[in-house]
């Protein structure tokens, strides 16, 4: 019986591991195959506190990994299929065993929504992005393009005016999905032209990174190439909680509900990180929900006879 396993090996689950195996639980971290998470995708990182020279996605969960293994973590590159929530004894099947455990922390991240076109896989991360926050800071005077018309794309592409000389916002739709206040903050901006009933067809590139986005109006079918260097993808992120269905709680689009301290709603098993957050989605907050996760199950440890 493990003392803690936990699911997930991104900035959540390292910093849960780090706390746990500091507090002597010598937590098991199931990775899963994006081995460091979504960082481990992106090239640089420049909001991770500790770090003003700024550092490589992967090297910042690399140096994450070594920190919680010092302390006797326990890596396992494994795929959870399945679980069993049971107060006391958890159940978890990966691809290659199982393990029974006091303690469970969930941290298994979401996934953004992509568009399926040419050219968004090759230049992902180099010019492709879902964060704006993260990324918006390198299109200093250079003309972005965003796709969405919810909440999150206004809040992208407002973001995005105070760095880019130009936005496109791209909608299939006519008409916004996004609140009132931030629909009129977006329509009344004089740096973000609306391009309506548009999708992306294909996005544009050379070996330095995009050079632009092939644009197609649906009812004329008639394509534009806009000179944007950045295409920001704000379609909405799925919470990677297949696994959890029926098993605990969710809100309506999936991700797992947490109160105040990490407790989902089954004892013994906590969540950190953005499988629990739809609204800060950044390494740090992971990172902090997952040392909090990892806090209450030493506790809840501690309290049930560890
Ligand atoms: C391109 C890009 C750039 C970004 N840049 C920044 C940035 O500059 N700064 C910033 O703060 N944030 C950035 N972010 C956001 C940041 O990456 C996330 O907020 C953060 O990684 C969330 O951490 P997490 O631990 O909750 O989940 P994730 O990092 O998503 O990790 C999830 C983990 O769960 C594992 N997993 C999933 N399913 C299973 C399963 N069934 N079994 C076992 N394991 C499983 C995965 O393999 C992975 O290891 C960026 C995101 C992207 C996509």
């Amino acid at each position: 019986m493990e003392q803690v396993v936990i699911i997930g090996g991104g900035p959540a689950g390292y910093t849960a591991a780090l706390y746990a195996a500091r507090a002597n639980l010598s937590p098991v971290v199931l990775t899963g195959s994006t081995i460091g998470g979504q960082l481990s995708l992106t090239s640089e990182i420049e909001n991770f506190p500790g770090f003003p020279e700024s550092l490589g996605g992967m090297d910042l969960m690399d140096r994450m990994r070594q920190q919680a293994e010092r302390f006797g973590a326990v890596m396992k590159y494994e795929e959870v299929t399945s679980v069993d929530f049971d107060p006391g004894a958890h159940r978890i099947r990966t691809d290659q065993g199982e393990y029974t455990a006091k303690t469970v922390v969930i941290s298994t991240g979401s996934s953004p929504r992509l568009l399926d076109v040419p050219g968004e896989d090759t230049f992902f991360g180099r010019g492709v992005s879902t964060c704006a926050t993260c990324d918006g800071a390198f299109y200093r005077d250079r003309k972005v393009a965003v796709v969405g018309g919810g909440d999150s794309a206004m809040e992208e592409g407002l973001f995005l005016t105070r760095f880019a000389s130009q936005v496109w916002i791209i909608h299939r739709r006519h008409e916004l999905r996004a609140s009132r206040i931030m629909q009129e903050r977006a329509l009344e901006h004089p740096k973000i032209t609306f391009l309506w009933g548009s999708v992306v067809d294909e996005v544009l590139g050379e070996a330095a990174g995009v050079t632009g986005v092939r644009v197609r109006e649906l009812e004329t079918d008639r394509v534009d190439d806009l000179d944007a260097e950045g295409l920001f993808i704000a379609i909405g992120h799925t919470p990677n909680t297949a696994l959890f269905e029926g098993k605990l709680d969710v809100d309506e689009q999936g991700y797992i509900l947490t109160d105040r301290r990490q407790h989902t709603s089954v004892p013994g098993v906590f969540a950190g990180g953005d499988v629990q957050d739809h609204v800060y989605r950044q390494a740090v907050t992971a990172a902090g929900t997952g040392c909090a996760a990892a806090m209450e199950a030493e506790k809840y440890i501690a309290e049930n006879g560890g």
